[in-house]
């Protein structure tokens, strides 16, 4: 019988994080200021503080975990690595199935990962507040929890459709004490400017963005935080492929496929980064980002310098990108409803070192439907993306008979997204592939540089 949890002991908790950028082929691209030139770090202070910005920058592999970080990593730290026995036997499949579950965090999902070291670096370069913007509500809640840690007042500008739809996130982040606004708000002149042209926009998450970094300029006191895409924030989540690499060796196994959901990329990024280094001393070993149809950011997007929000507020970075003003179908998956992606995953993948797959709805909700009755966890619907490229790699194992060993992080569970599921289960999710013409329309607005 194999064993279907890979334990790691808490003294086992990685005590670095690891940085890819030690062993990329070539230097990341630099963010550049609205003017095209490189971005100061002057300019980056007035919303990140010092520690956050030397590790955006950092060319260092090792960065040591701060012990104040560690200590709160330990309440759900080491994560638990399963075997899918019983979805290997559903499928039929010679391949074998691993998957570490970042859903054992307080908030649910991985991104407390960085919201706790964040929070703590704020903490430390004297921050008294936080904004930040949240879609679905996970990161949103990830950084309450954090910033309640560590003494940090937290306001989250919350994009209104989603503060309609999801009452309970905007609870639980008021639980742990934050301030939670529906985006577009008047609190801002970017967000009165939306409101002024579309008194109901449903609101996104650039203009989320645009919101919350306005008031981090405005004030003194006051930093921003992101939940993804940025250097500092894949670093962070390195924790996870850390800790799996270890687990693999526990049991002498190695994957040959790795595979996570993308939308800003910092999921993929936490999860294949470590591995990644193996890859580049030689190993063979795939890397997998999937993401939806319906936001087709890696297998769709232009790779050129684009800004983070929708106001054009942030530095203009090189990443794949669907153009800032675009907008998503209303897909269930809200944390994969990104235009951008992180700049180190897109470099990677504009390189050949990773490779990206788009899945579309309906299929996702199956595979995580068929996880959730052979398995047990019911996976967010972001997770489903992933899950749904493992079952089509896992289909082909079974056709030419390869016993290939494939992971993946379940990166949430879907506890507070069974309205999805309800729709899924009563027949009324749609696919919803986004069209060329819309695609072309928004990239014809990318920032004019030379790249
Ligand atoms: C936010 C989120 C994602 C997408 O994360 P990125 O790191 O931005 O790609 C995936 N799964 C869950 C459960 C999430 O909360």
């Amino acid at each position: 019988m194999p064993q279907i949890k890979i334990l790691l002991d808490e003294t086992e908790l990685p005590t670095h994080w690891y940085n890819v950028v030690a062993d990329m082929p070539r230097p990341p691209a630099p963010p550049l200021a609205q003017d095209g030139k490189p971005i100061s770090l002057q300019a980056l202070s007035v919303i990140f503080p010092a520690p956050i910005i030397e590790q955006e920058i950092s060319r260092a592999r090792w960065i040591p975990i701060p012990e104040p970080v560690r200590e709160i990593y330990r309440l759900w730290r080491p994560t638990p690595l399963y075997r899918a026995v019983r979805l290997e036997q559903a499928l039929g499949t010679p391949a074998r199935l691993y998957y570490k579950y970042e859903g054992v965090s307080p908030a649910g999902s991985h991104k407390p990962n960085t919201a706790v070291a964040q929070a703590y670096f704020n903490q430390l370069a004297g921050t008294r507040r936080l904004t930040t913007e949240t879609g679905a509500g996970q990161w949103g809640s990830a950084l309450a929890m954090a910033g309640q840690m560590f003494g940090l007042e937290v306001r989250v500008y919350m994009v209104r459709v989603s503060w309609e739809q999801k009452p309970s996130r905007r609870s639980m982040m008021e639980t742990w004490g934050a301030e939670v606004i529906p985006s577009p708000s008047s609190e801002t002149n970017c967000g009165r400017r939306v409101l002024d042209s579309d008194p109901d926009s449903p609101g996104s998450l650039g203009i989320a963005i645009s919101e919350a970094v306005e008031e981090a300029v405005a004030r003194d006191d006051t930093h921003y935080a992101l939940g993804s895409v940025l250097n500092h924030v894949l670093l962070h989540q390195t924790v996870i492929g850390l800790e799996a690499r270890k687990q693999f060796e526990k049991i002498n196994e190695y994957p040959d496929i790795i595979v996570a959901c993308c939308g800003g990329g910092s999921n993929f990024g936490g999860t294949a980064f470590p591995f990644f280094a193996d890859k580049a001393a030689g190993r063979q070993v795939r890397l997998l980002a999937v993401e939806p149809e319906s936001c087709p950011t890696l297998t769709r997007g232009r790779y050129a310098y684009d800004s983070g929000d929708s106001a054009g507020l942030t530095p203009l970075m090189l990443m794949y990108t669907l153009g800032r003003n675009f907008v998503p179908p209303r897909i269930h998956a809200g944390g994969l409803r990104y235009h951008g992606d992180s700049p180190l995953v897109s470099q990677l993948h504009h390189e050949g070192l990773v490779e990206a797959v788009a899945v579309p709805q309906r299929a996702t909700f199956e595979a995580g439907l068929q996880f959730a009755r052979t398995e047990g966890i019911i996976p967010a619907p972001e997770t489903n993306h992933a899950i749904r490229a493992v079952i089509d790699e896992a289909l082909a194992c079974k056709q030419t008979g390869e016993p290939k060993t494939i992971f993946f992080t379940l990166s949430g569970h879907g506890h507070f997204d069974m309205s999805a599921y309800e729709r899924y289960l009563a027949g009324q999710l749609e696919d919803a592939a986004y069209p060329d013409e819309a695609i072309n329309s928004a990239l014809a607005q990318l920032p004019k540089v030379a790249s």
